[in-house]
């Protein structure tokens, strides 16, 4: 018996469908690459899980994408014979999103006027399987899951609801088929049933996907099929032998981001452990990079054949935003997270990737490349500062701050020590919530008062790294809110000296009373020469934690 259920779409889900029928987007092609990309992710997923279990009923003899086009019904079908999803699965993944952010993404676009800025902010985001509502009126995915028996359609007109049934039998895998617009029918550009057209966006945006891409095309009267993808791995290929724009959308489709990336590395290590590897940095931070539960982007390949996602072994946490595919040529298909955290080989290599990142945004740090770069990850980046010793040079070398200098541009340490003043040994800071509290603080007085520079730290990883990390190039940081800072030369010490004397006998006996009625709040009441306008300030001891990070001990409830 075949019962057709009529299901609502999550309100975050029909908000983006809304998006997607309403194509905000000018370039309507790239539903077919994220068809594909869909497809190829199933196929991965089918042979890896072909490989863990053995008993799983599944055929990964002919792995596989086909496209069919009927001119007639105006449809377009992307066809895999992947993993497939069960009924549950249809409902959770299509019907839904479940990634984190997705509320407060589309509660900006709503706030974002202009179409330009909402396509910017949707890029972060990716819109994956509805984008085929972009060209389509109709979609309907047959699936059955590798190992079941039952299939499920589905199908939707892209508005608040779709149906789905449970169908007695379907090929293993996954078939979308596009009902074409009938607007589209007369705009050549928009004709999805051609075969050049469909050839010309595979080769453009899928050509590196390493399953075929089969069509069947008509060739002198005759029906054959044609693979019109190339396969070529690209991670595998030389520099020359790639264009940036394959790089790109190889980008695109890893990282499920609609933007292009920032920058591009590629390494290559031969010997007795060799690899191959192709990172990206992304031009924007994706919405849960401070969230827990987030990922790390790099996928593990073993000679060409795709292993896992988010391979944490191979990037440090800090640099959980890297994308990009690692392929190791000596390592077992059958790897696991266990054993990929303790190989030695794998350390070394991932020792070499971060170190490579590193080097690379070090090379762009003149350029506009690095200011969006730091803008997006900087916070990130700092991280490290916390929990990678071994780059701790480096990673400060690459950090930009705010400082007193310039309320408009970041300054690298390197730039601040070259305008230290004559006699100036310390790196002078302050941390706090934001520019304007640090810039009122009385604290600051006395260092603007006499013309020294402060950085001004405002994220919250600043606290927990300024402290421990020492020095810069041979200059310490100081913090200018904690224990004795000495601003004055010789002689202004020895007048100074004899006035303080001087003041702190004429106000003892207040100073005496201040301490006692203060005596549960303050350790102790003194005179201070740091200040020029306020009348008094709190300070910490040397050792005492900041109030930001006191407050921060305290969220974390310690
Ligand atoms: P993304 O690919 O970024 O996860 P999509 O919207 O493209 O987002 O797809 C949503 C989910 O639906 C996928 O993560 C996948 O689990 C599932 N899915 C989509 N297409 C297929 C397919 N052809 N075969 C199996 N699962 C699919
Ligand atoms: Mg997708």
């Amino acid at each position: 018996d075949t019962q057709i259920e009529t299901l609502e779409f999550q309100a975050e889900a029909r908000q983006l469908l809304q998006l997607m029928v309403h194509s905000i987007y000018s370039n309507k092609d790239i539903f077919l690459r994220e068809l594909i990309s869909n497809a190829s992710d199933a196929l991965d997923k089918l042979r890896l899980a072909a490989f863990q279990d053995k008993e799983l009923q599944a055929d990964t003899t002919d792995l596989h994408i086909t496209l069919d086009v009927d001119s007639e019904a105006r449809t377009l079908t992307v066809r895999d014979n992947g993993i497939g999803m069960s009924r549950e699965e249809v409902v959770t993944l299509i019907g839904t999103i479940a990634k984190s952010g997705t509320a407060d993404l589309l509660r900006k676009m709503k706030e974002a006027k202009d179409t330009a800025a909402s396509t910017e902010l949707i890029g972060q985001f990716g819109v994956g399987f509805y984008s085929a509502f972009m060209v389509g009126d109709k979609v309907t995915l047959l699936t059955r899951r590798a190992g079941e028996t039952e299939a499920t359609r589905w199908e939707s007109g892209g508005e608040g609801t779709y149906t789905i049934e449970t169908v007695a039998d379907a090929p293993q895998g996954t078939s979308v088929t596009v009902h074409l617009k009938p607007e589209d029918a007369e705009d050549h550009l928009f004709d999805y049933t051609a075969d050049w057209k469909i050839k010309e966006i595979v080769q453009r945006y899928s050509d590196f996907i390493t399953w075929p891409v089969r069509m069947t095309v008509e060739r002198d009267g005759e029906s054959m099929v044609e693979t019109i993808n190339s396969m070529k791995a690209l991670w595998a290929r030389s520099k020359d032998d790639a264009t940036e724009a394959e790089y790109n959308e190889f980008y695109k489709h890893i990282s499920h981001d609609w933007t292009d990336p920032l920058e591009t590395i590629q390494m290559k290590a031969e010997g007795t452990f060799e690899y191959q590897a192709l990172l990206f940095l992304p031009a924007h931070a994706p919405l849960d990079l401070y969230m827990r539960e987030r990922k790390r982007g790099v996928q593990l390949y073993v000679k060409r054949v795709f292993i896992m996602d988010d391979c944490e072994a191979l990037m440090p946490e800090y640099l959980r935003f890297v994308k990009g595919v690692v392929d190791a040529q000596d390592l077992s298909l059958n790897v696991s997270r266990e054993i990929l955290q303790q190989d030695r080989q794998i350390q070394l290599m991932r020792r070499r990737l971060v170190k490579k990142v590193l080097s690379t945004v070090k090379s762009m740090m003149d350029t506009e490349k690095y200011q969006t770069f730091w803008k997006e990850f900087g916070p990130a980046v700092k991280e490290g500062l916390v929990n990678d010793f071994d780059n701790r040079e480096t990673i400060l070398e690459i950090s930009s701050f705010e400082t007193t200098h310039d309320a408009e541009k970041l300054s690298t340490l390197r730039q601040y020590i070259e305008r230290m003043k004559d006699g100036q040994e310390h790196i002078y800071y302050l941390t706090g919530a934001s520019r304007s509290t640090i810039e009122n603080s009385p604290h600051m007085e006395a260092f603007s008062a006499k013309g020294y520079e402060v950085l001004i730290l405002t994220d919250a990883v600043d606290e927990m790294w300024v402290d421990s990390i020492g020095e810069f190039d041979g200059k310490r940081f100081q913090s200018i809110a904690k224990g004795q800072v000495d601003l004055d030369t010789e002689e202004e010490k020895k007048d100074a000296e004899s006035e303080r004397d001087q003041q702190q006998k004429d106000f003892a006996s207040l100073l005496t009373w201040m301490t006692k009625s203060l005596e549960e709040n303050v350790k102790e009441v003194r005179l201070s020469s740091r200040l020029t306008t306020s009348p008094a300030c709190i300070v910490g001891d040397a050792h005492d934690v900041t109030p930001t990070l006191e407050k921060m001990y305290r969220a974390m409830g310690q």
